[in-house]
């Protein structure tokens, strides 16, 4: 007999405490995917995904992951039975609550007379595998909260480009943009791609919270996406809009200014990834030298190529901040001087001539 796997053992402790339940995170990564935001989220440290499926930190429910990308239960021991009996429990009603966690776009099974696009596990009954798209069917009425991980599930992404053979789509286009779950939480969107590492484990704590009863109704955009992680553009985010207020632009890679000439979208999209760093604050796009391609939009790709081309507003704006710029920069560099050099009472005299006087 296998020897139980962590995933395993914490779900057994839940069944024998029905008053703690844990919370389980079914995790489909059998989208149109490359399972980037999968790897994405093992870098993640605020918090880690340690510390989430450990229950570090204050106030979270159990949690039980069943996520392939390190589940035991997936690997060369156990085969993949064990771990898509989750799944089928789950289907059954018998995993009470769990969050379903959705990685890659959904093809559309419909234009395909046979075969299929893309799922995993098979029907016990048909012994055919059963799609991506039926698992979101079986899955999404019983799930406390549906989260769309990655741009690929939440708005389509590279695979729904122009001129995909897939009709490829993201989770809320397939299951309608006013879903909501049981429990009244639409879908949550965590666009990226791939996804940053904490803006998923942040997002998965939040949820955790709600769903532990101490945090209200997580705040959402139109596009579903978390307010307090792209309520911001890159561009108010980025260490390199002061070259750009100042009308210095980079026109080779290399350089320590903005980028927008070499294709920089970063003033018209909505991504914290500058600003934050991608991992502890290190890394990035276009904080880093590398252009923003709108990887987090809905648009993206196909509203942003070719990528190393100037964005067609980017011009108009370049241009109007290189006069600006060129005025404020001369400015600036006369103030500049005046605060380069210190004040001229700090020298080494036998009276002091800071304008001190006693008060006696
Ligand atoms: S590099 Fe991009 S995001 Fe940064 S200041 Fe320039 S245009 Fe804005
Ligand atoms: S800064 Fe731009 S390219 Fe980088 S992650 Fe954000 S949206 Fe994607």
């Amino acid at each position: 007999m296998n020897p139980p796997t962590a995933t395993t053992a914490e779900a057994d402790v839940t069944e024998a405490s029905p008053d703690d339940p844990t919370v389980h995170i079914l995790w489909i990564n059998a989208g149109l995917s490359c399972d980037g935001d999968s790897v994405s989220l093992t870098a993640a440290t605020q918090p880690s995904i340690e510390e989430l499926a450990l229950g570090a930190l204050p106030g979270l429910p159990k949690v039980a992951v069943h996520w392939p990308l390190i589940d035991y239960e997936c690997g060369p021991v156990e085969g993949a039975d064990n771990f898509v009996e989750w799944f089928f429990k789950a289907d059954r009603g018998e995993l009470e609550p769990f969050v379903l966690v959705v990685e890659g776009s959904i093809p559309n099974e419909r234009i395909k007379p046979e075969g299929y696009w893309c799922g995993f596990g098979d029907d016990p009954e048909t012994g055919q595998p059963i799609t991506t798209s039926e698992w979101l069917d079986r899955l999404t009425p019983k799930a406390l909260a549906v989260v769309a991980i990655g741009t690929c599930a939440t708005y389509g992404g590279i695979h729904a480009m122009a001129g995909n053979p897939t009709g490829a789509m993201g989770v809320p286009d397939y299951l309608g943009w006013e879903w909501k779950s049981k429990a009244g939480i639409p879908i949550v969107c965590i666009p990226g791609c791939p996804v940053h590492p904490d803006n998923a484990s942040e997002t998965l704590l939040y949820l955790l919270y709600q769903a532990a009863g101490a945090a209200p109704m997580i705040p959402l955009d139109e596009e579903l996406r978390p307010t307090w992680l792209f309520g911001a553009t890159v561009h108010e985010g980025c260490d390199r809009a002061g070259y750009y207020e100042q009308g210095q632009f980079a026109d080779e890679y290399g350089s320590p200014q903005c980028l927008v000439k070499l294709g920089c979208w970063g003033p018209v999209v909505k991504c914290n990834v500058p600003k934050r760093g991608w991992i502890n604050g290190v890394g990035g796009c276009p904080n880093v030298g590398g252009i923003c391609i709108g990887c987090t939009m809905p648009g993206f790709p196909d509203k942003f190529m070719p990528f190393m081309d100037e964005p067609p507003g980017g011009h108009v704006s370049a241009a109007a901040s290189g006069i600006y710029g060129s005025v404020v920069r001369r400015l600036r560099h006369f103030t500049e001087k005046t605060a380069d050099k210190e004040p001229k009472w700090r020298t080494r005299t036998e009276t002091i001539k800071t304008g001190y006087r006693p008060p006696w």
